[in-house]
């Protein structure tokens, strides 16, 4: 089509995904909103659980198109069904919750280029960074107010977890976790390279020297290789199946490569035998973990054979590693594409709760249904 033809035919196009994503944000704002969510204002303190666990969510997390969102891999209301159901399962309150600010510009700096900032700027690259052609014709505004700004939040979420981790010992974001994201680009569904810049910004401040980030996403975190290539105060351990996405793999410190089929056994088994090591190996002032839950059987992008039990054991090994070593531990979500995705997650942030946070394992809140509101904003 020539190119004058094209911007013709473009214009109706961009008109229509301008007014879906502003109903969707409307929508989104004004009428589905539960009043839960509202509560989350940001920024503020919250409550560490029993003197060691701190949560951390922000409603910005969210990302409104219109109802376009749907159409990605990516289940981006994964967050809030995560969020809402600790709340009605009385193990949170959102006046319990860490709300982040969102990262600035300066903090970004500190890991992506100037130049990435400025990619950020055109609609079609922002659209195959998050492999979301839809996207493309969006006006930039839009796109930036509903989904770069996202992710902003849920990366200033991993930094504030970095912290809270120092001085509580866990902090679980209930966000993050975009281990593709390089310096100078996007891509697998990342934008922000969140845990590199977490980490930039403790070693800046002084409140760390050394980090490690172990990565159990199904994806090798080919983007947090990179970001660290050539520098010896972090680590990097990514455990991840061989053939998908990314191929070809970046160099971590540690990469272990899974088969397809691999199951709980198999998988627990090649944890235990290379985690004690690799902590030793990194002598980290704080673990980054990244948690996606991709390994888990029947995940679409993905064919390793993970149980839900066997993901929250897994991730339990991590995490009782580090309480054992008196290690800072932030953990953030990552990658996850199948239905059962969230429900995975929520089991691992509960065991995590009901072990460390929580006397005697018992809910602190009364259990309550969720209501209409919060029904319809979760489906
Ligand atoms: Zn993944």
């Amino acid at each position: 089509m020539p190119p004058n033809q094209r911007s013709k035919h473009l214009k109706p196009v961009r008109l229509l995904l301008a007014l879906l994503v502003l109903a969707g944000a409307w929508m989104g704002f004004c009428c589905v909103v539960p009043p839960s969510m509202k509560h989350v204002k940001s920024p503020r303190r919250g409550r560490v659980y029993n003197n060691c666990v701190a949560i951390v969510y922000s409603k910005h997390y969210q990302m409104s198109m219109g109802g376009l969102e749907r159409l990605h891999s990516f289940d981006i209301r994964k967050y809030a069904r995560i969020y809402l159901k600790l709340n009605t399962a009385g193990l949170l309150r959102p006046e319990d919750v860490f709300v982040p600010e969102a990262v600035t510009e300066a903090e970004i700096l500190l890991v992506h280029t100037r130049k990435f900032l400025m990619s950020l700027k055109d609609s079609p690259t922002v659209a195959r960074y998050l492999e979301a052609p839809v996207v493309a014709p969006v006006p930039n505004a839009l796109v930036d107010a509903a989904i770069l700004n996202a992710f902003r939040y849920s990366t200033g979420g991993t930094i504030l977890a970095g912290r809270l981790a120092l001085k509580h010992g866990i902090a679980i974001n209930i966000g993050g976790g975009y281990h593709h994201a390089k310096p100078d680009a996007g891509e697998g569904f990342c934008i922000y390279a969140d845990m590199p810049i977490a980490i930039r910004v403790l070693q800046k401040d002084r409140l760390i020297r050394r980090a490690m980030v172990i990565d159990l996403d199904v994806h090798q975190g080919n983007g947090t290789a990179v970001c660290f290539a050539g520098d010896d105060s972090v680590f990097t351990f990514s455990m991840h199946q061989g053939d998908i996405y990314p191929i070809p793999k970046e160099s971590s410190d540690l990469d272990i490569e899974l088969q397809s089929g691999t199951d709980d056994r198999k998988f627990l088994k090649i944890l235990r035998k290379g985690l004690g090591d690799a902590i030793d190996r990194a002598r980290p002032d704080i673990v980054f973990l990244q948690a996606g839950c991709d390994t888990l059987k029947g995940d679409p992008l993905a064919s390793l054979a993970m149980s839900l039990e066997g993901i929250v054991q897994r991730d339990a090994m991590v995490i009782d590693e580090c309480v054992q070593r008196n290690l800072p531990v932030a953990m953030v979500l990552g990658g996850g594409y199948s239905k059962q995705a969230w429900e995975v997650q929520y089991a691992s942030i509960e065991r995590t709760l009901k072990k460390y946070g929580i006397t005697g394992g018992r809910p602190p809140h009364p259990r309550r249904n969720p209501t209409g509101k919060e029904k319809l904003y979760t489906k």
